[in-house]
């Protein structure tokens, strides 16, 4: 039987995601930004919290496992390279690691930048993977503890993912991210597609994640650095892709 996800809003731009096994009734809440919210949305659903699944340390993705694990019991998976700056976690993964929700299976990608030890779990069967702050719709995390290098890396490394793989991402900054990108490529039509789609989903009240790789791969300049016409418009042309994704992370800082 196919997952299902609930998508739900946390803290300030946060988002939370359930992602629920219909044949067990296993259900894991990817990154714990607050209980209070993952609590209503287990009420509204009615499921069972039966896994935490941890992309990353930042307090903004964790701090509400010690409430959920006390009320729940349930398990926390979390990155082997991380595992000392998370609370009570039970279970430590690294790049290749297979990891079950109930009969739901995600692959462990280590993907490196934002934090040192960053992970994404990748549902294959079900076509999601779960970015935490590594790629946003549009956009993609702060470089803070990796390299300009390590995080180009990673980003590659989702962008070879199949292009119907649903994206989810840890905050909702698709449209200041559109607004950054208009910059780099004001001529991409797919981006421009992408900017009314977005626009036209807040204004609805609706979310704009997740996203699907296909249109990131055409629209996000983060994922865009290796095409010539990119690196032409930054005056870098002809220059290593990293050297480009890094002029344009430097740029986002700055926007
Ligand atoms: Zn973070």
């Amino acid at each position: 039987m196919p997952a299902e996800t609930k998508l739900f809003r946390c803290l300030n731009d946060n988002y939370g995601v359930l992602i629920h096994d219909p044949a067990s009734g296993a259900t894991a809440a990817i990154d714990a930004p607050e209980a209070a919210p993952i609590e209503a949305a287990l009420k509204q659903t009615g499921w069972k919290l039966t896994d935490i699944l941890v992309t990353h340390h930042h307090g903004d993705h964790t701090g509400g496992i010690a409430e959920l694990k006390q009320n729940h019991k349930c398990r926390v998976v979390a990155p082997r390279a991380e595992a000392a700056k998370i609370p009570l976690v039970d279970e430590t993964v690294s790049e290749g690691d297979k990891v079950s929700v109930g009969n739901l299976n995600a692959n462990v990608i280590e993907t490196p930048g934002h934090t040192a030890g960053h992970i994404t779990f990748w549902f294959h069967a079900d076509k999601l993977a779960f970015a935490g702050d590594t790629l946003f719709s549009i956009g993609c995390g702060r470089v803070i503890e990796g390299t300009m290098d390590m995080m180009w890396a990673s980003l590659k490394k989702l962008r070879d993912l199949p292009g119907d793989t649903r994206v989810y991402c840890g905050h909702e900054y698709t449209l200041a991210n559109i607004k950054f990108a208009q910059t780099i490529e004001p001529d991409n039509a797919a981006l421009k597609t992408r900017a009314a789609q977005a626009a036209k989903q807040i204004a609805d009240g609706q979310w704009t994640i997740p996203t699907t790789l296909d249109e990131e791969r055409a629209a996000n300049p983060f994922l865009r650095a290796d095409v010539p016409a990119v690196a032409a418009h930054l005056g870098l042309a002809g220059k290593p892709a990293a050297q480009v994704f890094a002029e344009i992370r430097e740029r986002k800082n700055k926007f």
